[in-house]
């Protein structure tokens, strides 16, 4: 595997992932457990001989982008991310020019972690602030206030912090548009590099959901679909009059901000994962780190980290993915691409459709790509059924 690896990835994009959180948010199923005594002490010294076994494994890797995602990285101590940050330089070939991106929490992003993790080389903050108003937070869950999202997203600027995402979530339960478009306002006054505005995904299991689902139908005031399409295009037109071009059905960035790590997975390029529960893809081979510090770590000491069950996507699969993944971008599907990938003329072969789709205004054909409109992202899903693929 490692050769076959080898040969297919001698550049990758490095996902780091860091399972802790001060406290489980009420609408999150990401792998993450409220940090206890002791486990960042233990996870540290495993992540980095995980990042050593891969360097053994591939040599040096180029790595054009790296993530920090969570979890919250934010609560890493400055000295763990500084000698994770040296893990890095000394496994892998950190490209000139690398995007090294953060996902911090307004409450854990302190001066001094924002200080350090600036000056060891991380050059693109995403801050998770959901929204600005208190009440949204408190229903969410979330450990901070509206007030300390600001003060945080300041905070990155002042220690120099030239690109700064911002994390917002809307169609909230009792959200009503013009709640939501409050938050993307603030937002927007922080002049943000990047924005990512996600729709709220109920997900099974989450006290949130649960606590929606026990509920008595009308009192569970979700936004009406109505209100939620009017939520999502109106966004999209604010942006676009504050000078963000998007460039996915969530994520909106000024010009040559986009951000290049989720760009090169949309695009289908290789990526490694470290830490629990990281997935890898690397060539057609993929898998997932053990969502469990103890298994995970097991792995790690017995060096059989990644490989242990392996996935081989087939030619078809891989395809349908880049279709979905591009389906979701600005820039669409490129249909000479996928022929080569697939075999297959997505126009000949889906011909009805594609003609009803683009009578609906829901897609557009445009010099050898495939796009969704606007109105198409709202329902890409539908549209990504619609053409045969899950
Ligand atoms: S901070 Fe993020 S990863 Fe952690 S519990 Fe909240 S949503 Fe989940």
């Amino acid at each position: 595997m490692c050769a076959d690896a080898t040969r297919n990835a001698p550049s990758a994009s490095l996902y780091i992932h860091v399972p802790f959180c001060r406290a489980k948010c009420r609408y999150c199923a990401f792998f993450s457990e409220p940090v206890r005594e002791g486990e960042l002490e233990a996870y540290l010294p495993l992540l980095l001989e995980e990042m050593a076994l891969w360097a053994g494994r591939l040599g040096r890797l180029s790595v054009p982008t790296a993530f920090f995602g969570g979890g919250t990285p934010s609560l890493l101590p400055t000295d763990a991310l500084s000698r994770i940050m040296g893990g890095l330089r000394q496994h892998f070939d950190l490209a000139q020019g690398v995007e090294i991106t953060l996902e911090a929490n307004p409450e854990s992003a302190t001066q001094d972690f924002l200080q350090a993790a600036r000056s060891l080389g991380v050059n693109r903050l995403s801050l998770g602030v959901q929204s600005f108003r208190d009440e949204e937070l408190s229903l969410l869950g979330r450990p901070h206030s509206a007030r300390q999202a600001w003060e945080a997203a300041t905070r990155a600027r002042s220690a120099g912090f030239a690109n700064l995402s911002l994390d917002l979530i809307w169609g909230l339960p009792g959200q009503r548009e013009g709640q939501w478009l409050e938050s993307l306002r603030r937002a927007i006054e922080l002049s943000p590099e990047h924005l990512s505005c996600y729709g709220l995904s109920l997900e099974p299991g989450t006290p949130l959901a649960e606590g929606l689902a026990e509920a008595p139908e009308d009192e569970r005031q979700l936004p009406p679909e109505r209100e939620l399409a009017h939520m999502y295009m109106h966004t999209g037109d604010i942006l676009e009059d504050a000078g963000y071009l998007q460039y996915e059905i969530s994520n909106f960035a000024r010009l040559g901000q986009a951000c290049r790590h989720n760009q090169a997975c949309w695009e289908g390029r290789d990526y490694l994962g470290l830490g629990p529960g990281a997935t890898s893809t690397l060539g057609s081979l993929r898998w997932t780190n053990p969502e469990d510090l103890r298994a995970w770590a097991e792995l790690v000491r017995e060096h059989r980290i990644g490989l242990h069950q392996r996935e081989t996507l087939s030619p078809e699969i891989l395809a349908q993915e880049r279709l979905m993944l591009a389906l979701r971008t600005a820039k669409g599907l490129d249909l000479a691409e996928y022929r080569a990938l697939s075999g297959q003329n997505l126009l000949a072969t889906h011909s009805a459709i594609i003609q009803a789709l683009r009578q609906k205004e829901l897609v557009r054909l445009n010099k050898g790509r495939l796009r969704l409109t606007r109105t198409g992202m709202l329902v890409s899903s539908s549209i990504i059924r619609a053409l045969g693929f899950e």
